[in-house]
């Protein structure tokens, strides 16, 4: 199985290194708008007839203007503005794409200074002990002792600037034997605001509080930078004390995050779970922030990549299934729920349950079709009464029936 990694390293430049760093960010930037620009230009001359280019045109173009127009981009690799144009070019297509299956894809924005620098390199990339070597930019200390890569072949790295740290993204080509499906059987995760996972096995992962708390201080710090002046130093300031204090947080996020994913996808051989329609929710004004908070999309995106490297299968079922509203034993159906309503109980079996742990539950039950339970078989495409349920991996040992633990 050929899986495509990438691994993240502190980078620990020094000064001169340092602001190479900023140059090439800001390369990328300029290509970036430039190419965007350019392709406004373009759609307004042919009365928005032509209405693409692309990546390597753009680039070629781009390049015949540098040295008259822009020579100071020589100083930096030419795979900064290269790959900007790249991404510039997927953000059309996206926008294209969502055009036409109505999907609300926004349309390319310019990008400000300051506000998220990054640039991608690709090339000779090669670890030197604690150091790296990329193009052009030459050999650059990095902070972790470890390397955790071991082998593969390097396809690029992107370079981002957090608060006043730089971080690198190696992206490496790396050939793994196909995983055996864990041995854990199916179950169900229920995500929700204040607990974040309740997994049907009894497992629960809390909302880390060193969040919550930060939040206030995110709240704080930002007021006290809107109240600097514009361009004095002490604005300058806050804003650095603001930036790091959202690293912390998103920091904090991410490693919850990474710990309940790899805990599902290691030790279960199917995980269910519901496909959230997130947008929707975060219009919800009072859940927005305690949900974008949470990550699911994130919870998701982890989910997925992880289910294929461990060999187990996520199951998302529609997200007209009402898994909490559903009793668990009965199958009784709730006219309604309040969000408040932290328990379950049953009008018509007395069960009394909690009401995460009823829906990661449900979740169970809906992925497994009667042909499942009477024979053993695997199912391909699942449906069941309550609602279509699709498959987003599907990487199962043929010979190997998943064993269930309900
Ligand atoms: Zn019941």
């Amino acid at each position: 199985m050929l899986v495509t990694k990438a691994y993240r390293y502190e980078l620990d430049p020094n000064n001169r290194q340092r602001s190479h760093l900023h140059q090439h960010a800001g390369v990328a930037r300029f290509a970036y708008n430039w190419g965007l620009e350019h392709r406004i230009q373009l759609f307004k001359d042919n009365h928005g007839t032509e209405r693409f280019t692309d990546a390597m045109k753009q680039h070629k173009f781009l390049n015949s203007l540098k040295e008259s127009q822009f020579p100071w981009m020589y100083q930096c690799s030419k795979c900064a503005p290269q790959e900007a144009l790249r991404d510039l070019h997927r953000a059309f297509k996206n926008f294209y794409r969502g055009l036409k299956t109505g999907q609300r894809v926004g349309f390319p924005r310019f990008k400000r200074k300051g506000v998220r620098d990054s640039f991608r390199l690709t090339g000779t990339i090669r670890f030197e002990g604690r150091k790296i070597r990329l193009p052009r930019l030459g050999v650059i200390r990095i902070k972790e002792r470890k390397r955790s890569y071991i082998s593969g072949r390097f396809l690029s790295a992107t370079v981002r600037r957090r608060a006043d740290r730089w971080f690198v993204s190696v992206t490496v080509e790396e050939e793994f034997p196909d995983p055996e499906p864990p041995a854990g059987g199916t179950v169900g995760v229920d995500l929700g605001v204040k607990t974040l996972a309740t997994v049907s096995d009894g497992n629960t992962f809390a909302n880390p509080r060193a969040l919550r708390r930060r939040l206030r201080k995110l709240k704080q710090l930002s007021r006290s930078l809107s109240r600097k002046r514009k361009g004095s130093t002490n604005r300058e300031k806050a804003k650095l004390r603001l930036a790091k204090m959202y690293l912390k947080v998103f920091n904090i996020r991410q490693d919850t995050l990474h710990k309940v994913t790899t805990y599902l996808a290691k030790s279960h051989s199917r995980i269910v779970i519901e496909d959230l329609n997130v947008s929707w929710m975060l219009k919800n004004r009072r859940l927005a922030r305690a949900i974008a908070d949470v990550g699911f999309y994130e919870f998701r995106r982890q989910l997925e990549y992880k289910c294929k490297w461990y060999g187990s299968e996520l199951v998302v079922t529609s997200r007209t299934f009402p898994s909490s509203k559903m009793c668990s034993r009965c199958g009784h159906r709730k006219k309604a729920l309040l969000l408040s309503q932290r328990e379950y109980h049953c009008e018509v079996c007395g069960l009394r349950i909690d009401r995460d742990l009823n829906a990661a539950v449900n979740l169970v039950a809906v992925s497994l079709p009667e042909t499942q339970n009477a024979c053993g078989e695997d199912v391909r495409l699942l449906t069941s009464p309550l609602g279509v349920v699709e498959q987003t991996s599907a990487k199962q040992e043929p010979n190997i029936s998943p064993r269930l633990n309900v």
